[in-house]
């Protein structure tokens, strides 16, 4: 009898090692997925899988530090060195560092929030766009050659580009609205223009704000995926979307806010704007829009509100003047190329 073996679509998920990135790898494998784990440590990556039992055969991980644009060349090479397909990236990773006195600046000399969670996923997103849009041909399927006997099918995925958004970067809504230390604005983008190197530290080229600089990379994390629906979907049949998967008020992201607040903000955000998601049910939701039939639409921006309810369905959420306009989409698109592209 001719067994059918089902390869496994692959993902690329960046900061994997903790948080919805871990979680989300944890259930794209229960859903029958292979997963590249893009970590800055591959050691306490190591730890994680081990604590969450995760099936180590689905799993590779692989170094690689956003914040240097060098690494993010090699890692990409080593991604599209390898003889398997992309069937999704998802740009998850993120410093959030609200309690600076100074900015931290990148290897390339860039602020350190808009280097790692803006630069470095714009310059990743170029190097492997054109492997994501490739066919599924080569070794699918974990396993290489399908055994005699047995007949390698093609798994029929839908290839997906998935950027970690977040509510607090969108002005349309009243968590984007929140003025400590300033909502997301990024101005005319004379700071990129100007080259983005100090004494220059914001997108806007006004004074640094740390907890504003997180917000503004996120604004243009969000805006990318506009922008590369608009360049990429007709011609590529990629699907780009951005999610807000909830707050995920007791995740490593808030290992750098202040004591106080890193102990009420759970409770504050269970009991009070019920806002709060566990790590878990984020990494579901991750994993959800990254191979879900229903999150096809390019363009899209997922959330499931703000206030959490008991099988809260999601929705495409409206973005900001900002987050949807075009021109600046243009204009952030061609900034940022300049200032990935000859620092490596
Ligand atoms: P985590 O801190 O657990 O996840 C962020 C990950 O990014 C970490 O694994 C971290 O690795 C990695 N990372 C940081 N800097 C770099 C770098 N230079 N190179 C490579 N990887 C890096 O927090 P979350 O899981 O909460 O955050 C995941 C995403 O979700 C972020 O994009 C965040 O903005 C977004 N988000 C989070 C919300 C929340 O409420 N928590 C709400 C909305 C969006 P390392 O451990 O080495 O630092």
């Amino acid at each position: 009898m001719t067994m059918p073996t089902s390869p496994r679509p692959q993902a690329v998920i960046t900061g994997a090692g903790s948080g919805i990135g871990l979680h989300g790898t944890a259930a794209l494998v229960k859903r029958g997925w292979d997963v590249v784990m893009a970590v800055r440590d591959p050691a306490r990556a190591d730890r994680a899988i081990e604590q969450l039992q995760m099936d180590r055969r689905h799993l590779s991980v692989i170094p690689v530090d956003l914040a240097d644009l060098r690494c993010v060349r090699a890692f990409a090479a080593a991604v599209n060195a390898g003889g398997r397909s992309l069937d999704a990236l998802v740009c998850n990773a993120a410093v959030y560092m609200p309690t600076l006195r100074q900015p931290l600046f990148s290897a390339q000399g860039y602020e350190l929030s808009m280097a790692t969670n803006h630069l470095g996923h714009f310059l990743l997103i170029q190097l492997l766009l054109e492997k994501l849009a490739g066919g599924s041909g080569g070794d699918v399927g974990g396993g290489g050659a399908a055994a005699p006997g047995q007949q390698q099918v093609q798994h029929q995925v839908q290839k997906r580009l998935v950027v970690v958004g977040t509510v607090t970067a969108n002005a349309k809504e009243l968590g984007g609205k929140i003025p400590i230390p300033a909502p997301a604005d990024l101005g005319d983008l004379s700071g990129f223009a100007a080259g983005f190197r100090a004494p220059v530290t914001m997108a806007n080229g006004k004074p640094f704000k740390p907890g504003k600089a997180y917000k503004d990379s996120k604004l243009c994390n969000m805006i990318t995926v506009a922008e590369l629906h608009r360049r990429y979907h007709a011609a590529t049949g990629i699907v780009f979307c951005s999610l807000y998967p909830g707050c995920v008020a007791d995740s490593p992201l808030f290992r750098n806010s202040f004591k106080a607040f890193k102990a009420a903000f759970p409770w504050f955000q269970k009991n009070i704007t019920g806002g709060y998601v566990s790590q878990s049910l984020a990494g579901e939701r991750l994993a959800e829009v990254v191979s879900g039939e229903a999150f096809g639409t390019s363009g899209a921006h997922w959330s499931w509100g703000n206030r959490q309810k008991q099988n809260g369905q999601p929705f495409v959420q409206e973005l900001s003047r900002q987050g949807s306009d075009p021109a600046l989409a243009q204009q952030l698109w061609e900034l940022s190329s300049n200032l990935v592209g000859d620092q490596s």
